[in-house]
């Protein structure tokens, strides 16, 4: 009875500690945070002087002394603290705001989506992090899972069920089935590496630095994996290389497509060598069901025709993929058989 009325009352978490944005699944409430996952510190005194948005804003701008950056570069925890920060700021955050007017509610379970690379000492380091910013207990899971449960794939059958998560710092690719990853590779070539590319191709081909933000602009407005009938164009400022002056340029998608056309190869290569991977018993399975993509990356025009072109194989985008993996580690919140087969560490206390 009482576990009930807790119940009612409970905000147990779930959270996708993702390398450009972190998601927070409040149960009962849907996804209550969406911010980048980036810090801001003061270089010496190590202080944090802001979290999420506040401090991207400060990304680039910042005087000598204070530091903005990415804690999970590269889909590994690259600075522990600052992750450590990170999550203890969103959990004590929602523990706040639904402790404040009843002071007796207990503490929450989370459940936590991180990188497949990260070490078992770095897992223990975020399971850790999570119980001292008031978890009552705290499961991780590899995102490739969760991703593939967020797209509601058949996960804990005999059945084999691929899954491609294209993120910012790492693309994830995994073959799942009865409830484990039976293939898995990390690559460490995403969307930031689409950005860099377009930089570098406007340097080369026209003579001008533009930053990355408006580079990751012009990847999602025009860019595209694959040809497309309508071509689309767009301007971007910067500074002429030659002269220092403000400068701008007009881009076309085509232009576009060839800056960012070695890394999609890349990216497709390594989806293409784990296809042929797959054990015999279930390729039919993937070839049946199609490779899904997720992540943000899966929303570049025309990744999924490029990749299945490649691979010879289906592919499909899951519904609203920069959601995917906090969805799926938020349908593990209430269904604890699921969680005790798929989770990576956790529970312990
Ligand atoms: P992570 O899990 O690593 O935090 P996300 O899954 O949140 O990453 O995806 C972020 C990446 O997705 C970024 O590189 C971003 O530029 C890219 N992205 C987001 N929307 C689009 C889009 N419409 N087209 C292409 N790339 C996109
Ligand atoms: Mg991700």
């Amino acid at each position: 009875m009482l576990n009930y009325f807790f119940g009612l009352f409970s905000h147990d978490l779930a959270i996708d500690l993702g390398t450009v944005n972190t998601l927070v699944y409040v149960k009962g409430k849907g996804i209550a945070i969406r911010e980048p996952s980036v810090v801001a510190r003061h270089r010496k005194s190590k202080k944090i002087l802001a979290i999420g948005t506040d401090a991207k804003r400060m990304q680039g701008k910042t005087p000598i002394q204070i530091e903005a950056f990415r804690p999970l570069k590269d889909g590994v925890i690259a600075d522990f603290d600052a992750t450590e920060a990170m999550l203890h700021h969103y959990i004590t955050l929602v523990h706040e705001n639904h402790s404040s007017f009843l002071p007796i509610i207990p503490r929450p379970k989370v459940v936590v989506g991180i990188p497949s690379g990260v070490t078992e000492v770095e897992r223990r380091a975020v399971q850790d992090a999570c119980l001292s910013a008031g978890a009552r207990i705290a499961y991780l899971i590899e995102e490739p899972m969760a991703a593939a449960i967020g797209a509601n794939l058949p996960v804990s059958e005999a059945k084999g069920s691929m899954i491609v998560d294209i993120g910012g710092g790492t693309t994830e690719i995994a073959v799942i089935s009865l409830g484990g990853i039976v293939i898995n590779k990390s690559l460490r070539i995403a969307g930031d590496e689409l950005d860099d590319s377009i930089v570098s191709y406007v340097r080369l081909k026209h003579s001008l630095l533009m930053g990355l933000p408006s580079s990751e602009l012009v990847k999602k407005t025009i860019g595209s994996a694959h040809h497309s009938k309508e071509e689309k164009h767009m301007v971007v400022r910067g500074r002429d290389l030659e002269n220092g002056l403000p400068k701008s340029v007009r881009l076309s998608s085509a232009e576009v497509r060839e800056a960012m056309a070695s890394v999609i190869n890349q990216i497709i290569e390594m989806i293409d060598e784990t296809v042929e991977e797959i054990p015999p018993e279930l390729v039919g399975d993937v070839m049946e069901q199609g490779i899904t993509l997720a992540g943000g990356g899966a929303l570049l025009d025309g990744i999924d025709k490029a990749i299945s072109e490649a691979t010879k194989m289906p592919v499909w985008v899951v519904e609203d993929p920069l959601t995917c993996v906090v969805r799926g580690a938020a349908r593990l919140l209430d269904n604890k058989s699921l969680l005790d087969r798929v989770r990576v560490t956790g529970g312990l206390k």
